[in-house]
């Protein structure tokens, strides 16, 4: 191992703050503002520290090493891009406010890239000319601009941020597949290389359009995204995730008319017959494209899912209170015995499986217990209705799915040729015809990555770095500096553990106990070794992993050892 230069706290830029900054609005941000790693320049622009340098460069080292080891090649591309190009692929005109443009003093038009599909395809498409020169897959790390509408949550969605993308060139889709499987693999690496607990998510391929993507979630509970996932792997959206309610039966022997004075909720309902929520059932209206009211039927302790009722059920849209009224149904007492003709009734699948149901009477007051499916109604329509919920059979391999809040960190997506085809970017194929490249894109937020790594790895003291990505690994703290025992242990310490191989830094300022303790909790350094007059004379210091929080004392001889081990666990 090559030694580090030993960081000094009386010499860093790294000017810690007590008081939480009030223009903040979540947990990495206020961290990492106080932490002195970043400063917020303006709406979604900021400016990195020293130590915030440090973590960037170990994300971006990172990152770097996984390209290059699954085969992707490291170029450097313009953040200011000509609008020319994006006129070519169609997009000039279409992507939106996100996009900054601006104009040179010639009068030509411009943008800040907000990512780099069409120029990395036009810098390719000269060069690359034959099946033979592909596959490639070029990369850099790079500045991206997209003007947020509302830049918030600090460095998770600023309108500058930094952004590894990478881009795929194949002659077929086979080749993608292979590319992409890359690139898969590479982002995995690089989650767990950075220590974060995450879930890989089938996503929605959105606007870029292509046939497959998957998005890489850091679990954090303050995540914009949340997903149900199971051990078995599966994971999801949970807007576009499928599994199965467990609905309850309630017992009732035949169909009887309930009344239900004042109850217009499924809580007032289970509560009014002293049952679960799942063995009632919940009703919810719509209708389709032609206009047709439809009444939809899920487990009472699920809601419906409109973007499921909307594949089910083509056009579905909900029907506002006053067009409830106009067509004969009644608000909070839906159900399917006795619906105003030419209704039709859709159920989730789970409640195939529920002979007799607890549902609305179509009367206000009224419900229905015991009414039977097949004899006391009918179904049109069964299908995936549900919102998932904790619990629901995992639809891989039945188990239960739980649901978690995640940060998108990265997305992969198969762009296919949308891009090559519209920009005419073309190579020959082994059969002498020219044929588009087949694309796939692949994002990595770099500074996003960061900042979640934060949301996940924090306490109300401060950050807890996960070690590979930590601004330096170990902070030695004399607890009296100018002491003649203290201050040259302290030294002397650092310097075995630089020697060692560690990345050291000595807070060497002359300051009470309790705030470098703060400071060296705040910043989040991994391991803190605590020097002290009265255990240095019995040969001893401190050892505390932040994580834990626990100090240790540990003989002078063997902090090497101790340091090593904690930052292992
Ligand atoms: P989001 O849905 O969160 O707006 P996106 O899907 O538009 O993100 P991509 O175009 O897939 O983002 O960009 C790749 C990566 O760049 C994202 O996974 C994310 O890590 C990062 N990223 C995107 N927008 C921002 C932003 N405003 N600030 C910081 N990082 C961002
Ligand atoms: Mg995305």
């Amino acid at each position: 191992m090559s030694k580090h230069a030993i960081l000094r706290m009386t010499k860093l830029y790294a000017p810690t703050l007590k008081e939480t900054p009030s223009d903040q609005d979540i947990a990495s941000a206020k961290l990492l503002v106080r932490a002195g790693m970043i400063r917020k320049e303006a709406s979604g622009l900021y400016t990195f520290l020293p130590l915030g340098m440090r973590v960037l460069h170990k994300i971006q080292n990172i990152v770097r090493e996984e390209m290059d080891s699954h085969e992707a090649q490291e170029v450097l591309m313009p953040f200011v891009q000509d609008a020319e190009l994006w006129r070519r692929s169609g997009r000039w005109g279409v992507y939106g406010d996100e996009m900054m443009r601006l104009t040179d003093r010639h009068g030509n038009e411009f943008c800040l890239g907000p990512t780099h599909e069409e120029v990395i395809t036009d810098l390719v498409q000269n060069e690359l000319r034959s099946y033979k020169d592909l596959p490639r897959n070029l990369y850099h790390i790079q500045l991206k601009f997209r003007d947020e509408r509302r830049p918030r949550f600090g460095l998770l969605r600023s309108r500058e941020f930094i952004m590894k993308d990478a881009y795929s060139f194949d002659a077929d889709e086979a080749g993608l597949d292979a590319s992409y499987a890359l690139m898969r693999d590479a982002y995995v690496n690089i989650t767990e290389r950075m220590g974060l607990r995450y879930r890989v998510v089938e996503a929605d391929t959105g606007e870029i359009g292509g046939s497959g993507s998957e998005e890489f979630m850091v679990l954090a509970d303050t995540g914009e995204a949340e997903i149900a996932y199971c051990e078995c792997g599966y994971a999801a959206d949970v807007e576009a995730a499928s599994g199965k309610a467990h609905p309850t039966v309630y017992a009732a022997d035949s169909m009887e008319k309930v009344a239900t004075p004042g109850v217009h909720t499924i809580a007032e309902l289970a509560e009014f017959l002293k049952c679960d929520e799942s063995a009632t059932v919940k009703a919810f209206s719509g209708k389709d494209a032609e206009g047709t009211v439809w009444v939809l039927f899920v487990p009472g302790d699920h809601e419906v899912n409109e973007l499921k009722a909307s594949q089910l059920i083509s056009g579905f849209e909900p029907l506002t209170d006053e067009e409830m009224q106009e067509s004969g149904l009644v608000k909070g007492s839906m159900g399917p015995v006795g619906l105003p003709a030419g209704v039709k009734i859709a159920a989730d699948s789970s409640l195939a499986e529920v002979p007799a149901w607890v549902v609305g009477a179509n009367e206000d007051g009224f419900h229905y217990v015991g009414a039977k499916l097949g004899h006391d109604f009918t179904v049109d329509t069964w299908g995936e209705l549900c919102e998932i919920a904790e619990g629901d059979s995992c639809p891989v391999c039945g188990k239960p799915l739980e649901l978690a809040r995640g940060i998108e960190v990265g997305q992969i997506f198969k762009l296919g040729t949308k891009y090559s085809a519209a920009m005419d970017a073309t190579y020959m194929a082994e059969d002498g015809t020219e044929k588009p490249f087949v694309m796939g894109c692949y994002g990595w937020g770099v500074s996003r990555s960061l900042a979640a790594a934060v949301e996940q790895c924090h306490d109300e003291d401060g950050i807890i770095w996960p070690a590979a990505i930590a601004p330096a690994e170990v902070v030695v703290i004399p607890l009296s500096m100018g002491d003649d025992l203290v201050e040259p242990a302290a030294n002397e310490l650092a310097e075995k553990l630089a020697e060692a191989g560690f990345e050291v830094v000595i807070d060497d300022r002359d300051a009470r106990a309790g705030f470098k303790f703060a400071d060296a909790d705040l910043i989040g350094w991994p391991v803190q070794v605590v020097l002290g007059k009265r255990g240095l004379k019995n040969g001893e210091v401190e050892v505390k992993r932040r994580a834990e929080g626990e100090k240790v004392p540990v003989a002078l001889d063997d902090v090497v050892d101790a340091v090593a081990k904690a930052l292992k666990a």
